[in-house]
């Protein structure tokens, strides 16, 4: 109650919230208060929480930002609805998101921009902006989100918040709207490691209905917390302190960096020489998934229909010519060409290629070292409307976040210190499935 009153309150401001599900919060709640009233609670039990409105919620709008699902009412529980469930949290709603996902800044929902809880007048980052700002505004403790290609990490260090993807295939994508199939992947945004550990603890596991899904044993996130940085190897590419970086935003991540070698770790000069393909390369990658996966938005099977459409081609045309909103137009046409007879191999087979060097710039560099630091983004958050015209400035703030996702690795952002009031996240990059060294070191340094 005391969280539903606070999101009343402030959240029309922050315009974090799609969606407010309060009367099921509050049967959920007395449910939660009469089981642990009984004894032998779930893990989460009465956590409140809140859903990007990505994931699929029984009998609860689930609109991807797009005014394309502004009707669509699943019939089912994404997985991770499921498990979060399962484990005894509290759903209070959905939270705003960029279009389909797509965006930096959140300035592309069709439910208007998300404010940074920090400063209104800046963005909260995008896209899992809405999760990110109300873990910020303390209206939930912890949100799920999703990142195709930084969009959890980065609104994490916009909003001075924790943040993980996990490794590919570790948290099921089944019920998660689909953006870019091979790099989309749900994680939580909390306010500690400590916290993110228990969530994604909840989250992850394999399920048969996602054919990318790990069949792997889940590790309990939260026994490692503790575990000394003794001899702990950070690896520090040279790539991610270059030119782009802003310069405060550089002195807080090494202060960072400084920390960890009082605590016992050692710093190596790796480099990660393809680093600056990641962007041409996800660039290609993800509208070409992209374009293939929003062609089920066809006006006809779910979602937004055109008024009085003349005839199929119309309505197919209307439908979503006036469904999607400008950045998704812009994604399904860079896609659709990469994928085209002609272009396929310039772009699309190319991107594919570079994407195999930067994974195995990875691979190299964990021979050497046991976690990789830099900034998860160039600087702090910049002002609502500030790079609204200009898709590449856009694009330039996914820089440190997107060779993540194009490896598989998991990687995560922790607060690490404020700019002009403004703050500033590290980003730890692990090795594949090594989500327990990663929190372990982000725990130790809160
Ligand atoms: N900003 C990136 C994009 O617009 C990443 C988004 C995401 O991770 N969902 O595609």
């Amino acid at each position: 109650r005391q969280l539903l009153t606070r999101i009343e309150q402030l959240d029309r401001e922050f315009n974090s919230f799609i969606t407010i599900t309060a009367e099921s919060a509050l049967e959920q709640a007395e449910a939660a208060d009469r089981c642990l009233a009984a004894g032998g609670a779930p893990a989460l039990c009465g956590v409140p929480i809140a859903h990007k409105d990505i994931f699929c919620t029984r009998g609860v709008r689930t609109s991807c930002g797009s005014k394309m699902l502004d009707n669509f009412v699943p019939p089912y529980d994404a997985r991770v609805v499921e498990q979060l469930q399962a484990a005894g949290t509290v759903s209070l709603g959905k939270t705003n998101m960029d279009e389909f996902a797509m965006g930096s800044s959140n300035e592309t929902s069709f439910y208007g921009p998300v404010k940074n809880p920090w400063n209104p007048e800046h963005v909260p980052g995008g896209s899992s902006g809405g999760s990110a700002a109300a873990v910020a505004a303390q209206l939930v403790p912890g949100a799920t989100a999703t990142d195709t290609g930084g969009s959890i990490r980065q609104p994490a260090a916009l909003t001075n918040t924790t943040g993980i993807k996990p490794t590919y295939g570790r948290v099921s994508r089944w019920g998660m709207v689909a953006f870019a199939s091979s790099l989309d992947q749900g994680g939580p945004v909390a306010r500690t490691a400590e916290d993110v550990a228990y969530l994604l603890a909840a989250m992850s596991g394999h399920d048969e209905r996602d054919s990318t899904s790990l069949n792997r044993p889940v590790p309990d996130f939260a026994a490692g917390l503790n575990d000394d940085l003794a001899g702990l190897r950070i690896g520090v590419p040279k790539e991610y302190f270059g030119e782009g970086l802003d310069g405060d935003t550089a002195s807080r991540v090494q202060d960072a960096l400084k920390e960890y070698e009082k605590l016992g770790a050692k710093l190596v000069d790796i480099s990660l020489p393809h680093t600056g393909l990641a962007v041409p390369a996800y660039y290609v990658i993800a509208p070409a998934e992209a374009s293939a996966n929003l062609s089920r938005f066809d006006g006809v099977r779910y979602g937004y229909r055109c008024e009085n459409p003349a005839d199929l081609r119309d309505l197919y045309m209307r439908s979503r010519g006036e469904g999607f909103g400008e950045e998704v137009k812009r994604r399904i046409l860079v896609g659709t060409y990469a994928l085209s007879a002609g272009y396929y191999d310039a772009y699309y087979n190319k991107a594919q290629q570079v994407r195999r060097l930067i994974k195995q710039d990875f691979v190299q560099a964990f021979e050497q070292v046991d976690v990789i630091m830099g900034p998860t983004a160039p600087h702090p958050a910049f002002r609502i409307g500030e790079k609204g015209d200009d898709p590449v400035a856009m694009y330039l703030e996914d820089i440190y976040t997107l060779s993540a996702n194009l490896a598989g690795l998991p990687a995560m952002s922790l607060p690490c210190g404020l700019v002009n009031g403004l703050p500033v996240g590290l980003q730890i990059i692990g090795n594949y499935l090594d989500e327990g060294r990663m929190l372990n070191a982000a725990h130790r340094y809160q």
